[in-house]
């Protein structure tokens, strides 16, 4: 039994045409289609009615009874959102430079442009020299070849579907041996021995969590092994009474048994970052020299490329992958490689820790990011002053993107506080903005780290908060 009062406000709910006609009068050079207009109008309305069987008074329903003029109002705003596109950008001051949420790693300005320049027709498959059918992976494999030393390479989509397919070549029907201590999961639900099932491979796990020896591997070897598998425990560290067996013996292992050798990189950094306060993490040189037989990364972590699967190795194994029904599924495209291109070229011409964003962000100073911090905060107490409390504190940022779990990097972090108001409204107008600022979140405050804020974005955060 609907009250009356509620029967009341539910009969005057305009009727959609009504609305919908009064917004093509108020828009006669909007096209949007005719059927488009109705569902919005539609769904607006029934929102309102849901609104009204839900409230639990006649005060309640303040609001709710809206004229036909109103609903065509808020078709209108409807309208609005809907040419908002999902896809945005975001200024990151949340001090974690691969933010996986934010799209880990952001580009170089020469990634961009190539980026720009495959968008239309390219050569992605076309020698242009010979006028004939060339592979895709050409773009890239000279420059992975001698960035890394590897006798041959080849890219895919992410560094997941580098490890799947090298799994399911080598070790399809076979077993493959890994660490107890290794068997881990990266965010997303990337876990090896998921993985290992998706690939056609089954696991022998050998040592224990803290331990394995290398003669927990011999032992471990028979007729139905296929691949030794070391994966870089890239988001946690075992510390304390801990070993494991390193690359360079798994080979000799591997070479004594016939059995190849794989390691999964995870991040894969091309130069060493140790002078800037960061923990030591394994070259990508340095394993291919080590004479692993395939080598996988991401291009999206350290490297500061586009999301990839690199692919580093023997040619022999290379070649196999290559013919793999697998790759057809899991090849990278033609903007993807352009990016990869680019960025790589950095590394082999240009100057990588100025012109890659991830690598800038990690080199940089505390004493730059502090003198940033200053010279922002006292720009927002000038503009501000009414409404924000603005201070500074030292702080941390962190390389995040499941790398260098325990990298701290000093930095100094702007302070921020809405002097009136709800601080998470506040907060989410922010998030909401365009373009989008997205800070760290402590209590009550928002911190701003400028470590992942470009300089050339300095201004606009100043306007979004001002
Ligand atoms: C990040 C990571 C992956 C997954 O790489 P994506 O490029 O995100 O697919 C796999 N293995 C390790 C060790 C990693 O660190």
């Amino acid at each position: 039994m609907v009250e009356n009062w509620r029967q009341a406000c539910l009969r005057s709910l305009p009727a959609v045409d009504v609305a919908v006609n009064l917004y093509k009068r108020a828009y006669p050079e909007s096209s949007y289609p005719h059927a488009l207009l109705v569902q919005a109008v539609q769904e607006i309305v029934d929102v309102l009615r849901r609104q009204i069987l839900a409230a639990g008074s006649n005060e309640e329903l303040s609001g709710l009874s809206l004229t036909p003029e109103e609903v065509a109002l808020r078709l209108g705003s409807w309208l609005e959102q809907l040419e908002l596109p999902s896809l945005r950008r975001v200024i990151n001051a949340t001090g974690t430079v691969l933010h996986t949420n934010l799209g880990r790693a952001p580009l170089a300005a020469a990634a961009e442009a190539a980026m720009q320049a495959a968008a239309g027709y390219c050569n992605l498959e076309l020698e242009l020299q010979e006028g004939l059918r060339g592979s895709r992976h050409h773009h890239v494999e000279k420059l992975l070849m001698s960035l890394s030393g590897a006798e041959a390479a080849c890219v895919v989509n992410n560094n997941a579907a580098a490890v799947l397919l090298c799994l399911n070549t080598l070790a399809a029907g076979k077993k493959v041996i890994v660490s107890r201590g290794e068997l881990v999961e990266i965010g997303g639900s990337f876990r090896i021995p998921e993985v290992m099932s998706a690939g056609g491979a089954s696991l022998k796990e050998v040592g224990t969590t803290n331990k394995t020896h290398l003669s927990d591997y011999r032992a471990a070897i028979d007729t139905e092994t296929g691949l030794l598998l070391k994966v870089h425990t890239s988001n946690f560290k075992v510390v304390g009474f801990t070993s494991s067996v390193d690359v360079a013996a798994l080979v000799l292992l591997g070479l004594e048994f016939g059995v190849p050798v794989m390691e999964d990189l995870g991040s894969g950094l091309l130069l060493d970052l140790s002078e800037f306060g960061l923990e030591p993490e394994p070259l990508v040189r340095e394993r291919v020299a080590d004479g692993v037989d395939l080598l996988t990364l991401s291009g999206d972590k350290l490297l500061g490329g586009p999301q990839a699967g690199i692919i580093l190795g023997k040619r022999v194994f290379v070649e196999r992958l290559k013919q793999n029904q697998l790759m057809r599924a899991l090849r990278p495209d033609k903007v993807t490689l352009a990016a990869l291109e680019a960025t790589l070229r950095i590394y082999l011409a240009g100057q990588p820790l100025r012109e890659i964003p991830t690598l800038a962000m990690l080199s940089m100073p505390a004493e730059i990011l502090k003198r940033r911090a200053d010279n922002l905060a006292a720009e927002l107490r000038r503009r501000g002053q009414s409404f924000l409390i603005v201070n500074t504190c030292e702080d941390f940022s962190f390389v995040g993107g499941g790398s260098m779990p325990l990298a701290k990097l000093p930095t100094t972090m702007v302070v921020l506080r809405p002097r009136h108001g709800s601080f998470s409204d506040w907060v989410q107008k922010l998030r909401t903005g365009q373009p989008a600022l997205v800070g760290r979140v402590q209590g009550d405050r928002l911190l701003l780290d400028l470590r992942t804020v470009a300089e050339a974005e300095e201004e606009e955060v100043i306007r979004c908060l001002t």
